[in-house]
């Protein structure tokens, strides 16, 4: 064994660059940007550049209708206005999500019941979201966090039994496969973010937009109605009856996504198969050097899920009782001595915690616990969701890499054989 702890004084396994080596084309980028700037196309939407986003994601997801939206957060709203959620209705999400990933349905008027992830795959739990359902669900809301598809076949079995609509948040999950049907082309509706920028940003990133895709033309043109305002040809293009007689404003929000967003995601949407690949190939490098390590091991997939960690990155179970009791952030600030990006423990937000839920805040919204569209939010409290609330202390993560530093993987993993082999020092 290579001498000491590095937390205890010795040397530090990893010497190697940890950071990203990836660089993604920013000459193209700037090319792509500069002529819509010379061109002036720099608000519209059913055209040009934007048009060309749509066709391009709806041709490498293998889907029949894609629209274009401001955020990812519009996009999940307009998905859950083209399911039917209203006030009143209730929809399920994971209590271990994201506020952003509902706010659409919350400021609605739809109240949102939270249900327990599955501590192997980490993911919305459809055994436990099933004993939720009540006459007033309408939707559930599955979020592919990391990009690790969730179970959409008993997820998609439970919502045809019970008459409900998936919508689903794949904020992460461009480019992730169900039974090799990537996702977008395999359940009700999907929305996307494209938040940020690559690496570290939404898988596919071009500042701020996002992305709902379906094959449904009825979810479609719901999508369609609500948020593109002045989208030249919307009407036209509508076939529900009811909905052309709508005017050109249609249902008056304006969603749509700025052009240069658009112009900067075409370009990631090009890379991101070749940047899907090196992160699996490196990932799977590393998995296979730290098999049979005790006390850490990969986040369990379902059987036909496919997907990578450009965003959220690649988690761990830890599992103390293998190491002695040794806690989960002692291991972590061990082998962040050595060098190693490791972080945790945390498995991310709390939802049924949120301050909404937990605290009295009159004044926020209003008398009592009224939510953003004056309709009761629900209240929780801690020990509510006892799965989801201990998995917290035993997940860690690691952002992985496209392109890792000469020797970095390697050196990764011989500091998780180190930190474990040499557990004993630390307690
Ligand atoms: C980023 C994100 C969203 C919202 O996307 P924006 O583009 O930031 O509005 C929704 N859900 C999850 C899980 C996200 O990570």
């Amino acid at each position: 064994m290579a001498g000491d702890l590095a937390i205890l004084g010795g040397e530090k396994t990893i010497t190697a660059d940890g950071g990203e080596q990836w660089r993604r084309p920013v000459e193209a980028e700037k090319a792509a940007v500069c002529a819509l700037i010379d061109e002036g196309y720099l608000s519209g939407s059913g055209s040009g550049v934007p048009k060309e986003f749509e066709e391009r994601f709806a041709e490498y997801v293998g889907c029949k209708y894609v629209l274009t939206t401001s955020h990812g957060h519009t996009a999940l709203a307009s998905g859950f206005f083209a399911a039917g959620l209203g006030a009143g209705d209730e929809f399920i999400t994971p209590s271990v999500g994201y506020i952003g990933s509902y706010a659409g349905a919350l400021h609605m008027g739809a109240t949102p019941v939270f249900c327990e992830i599955d501590p192997e795959t980490l993911l919305m739990d459809p055994d436990d979201a099933a004993r939720r359902i009540t006459d007033r669900t309408r939707v559930l809301s599955p979020i592919h966090s990391c990009g690790r598809v969730c179970d959409m076949d008993r997820l998609l079995a439970l919502a045809d039994d019970r008459g409900l609509v998936v919508v689903e948040d794949a904020a992460h999950a461009h480019g992730s496969e169900w039974d090799g049907v990537k996702v977008g082309n395999l359940g009700h509706i999907a929305c996307f973010s494209m938040q940020g920028s690559t690496p570290g940003g939404k898988p596919v990133a071009g500042g701020e937009a996002g992305i709902v895709a379906t094959n449904d033309r009825e979810l479609y043109e719901r999508a369609l109605i609500y948020c593109h305002l002045h989208r030249p040809g919307a009407v036209q293009e509508l076939t529900n009856p009811v909905y052309r007689e709508l005017e050109p404003q249609l249902l008056g929000w304006k969603w749509r996504p700025h052009p240069l967003a658009m112009a900067i995601g075409l370009v990631s949407l090009e890379h991101l198969p070749e940047r899907m690949d090196r992160f699996e190939a490196n990932r799977e490098a590393l998995f296979r050097k730290i098999e049979g390590l005790p006390g850490i091991r990969p986040v369990c997939n379902y059987r036909k899920a496919k997907g990578v960690e450009l965003y959220g990155g690649i988690r761990f179970i830890y599992e103390p009782e293998a190491l002695g009791g040794l806690p989960a952030a002692r291991f972590v600030a061990a082998m962040r001595a050595e060098g190693a990006p490791l972080n945790g423990p945390g498995v991310g937000h709390m939802e049924h915690l949120r301050s909404i839920y937990t605290k009295d805040l009159p004044g926020l919204w209003g008398a009592g616990h009224d939510g953003p569209a004056n309709v009761p939010l629900p209240r929780y409290r801690e020990g509510d969701f006892p799965v989801s609330e201990a998995i917290r202390g035993r997940v860690l993560s690691y952002p992985g890499h496209i392109q890792a530093a000469d020797g970095f993987i390697d050196q990764f993993a011989a500091a998780f054989r180190k930190v474990v082999l040499q557990h004993q020092q630390l307690l």
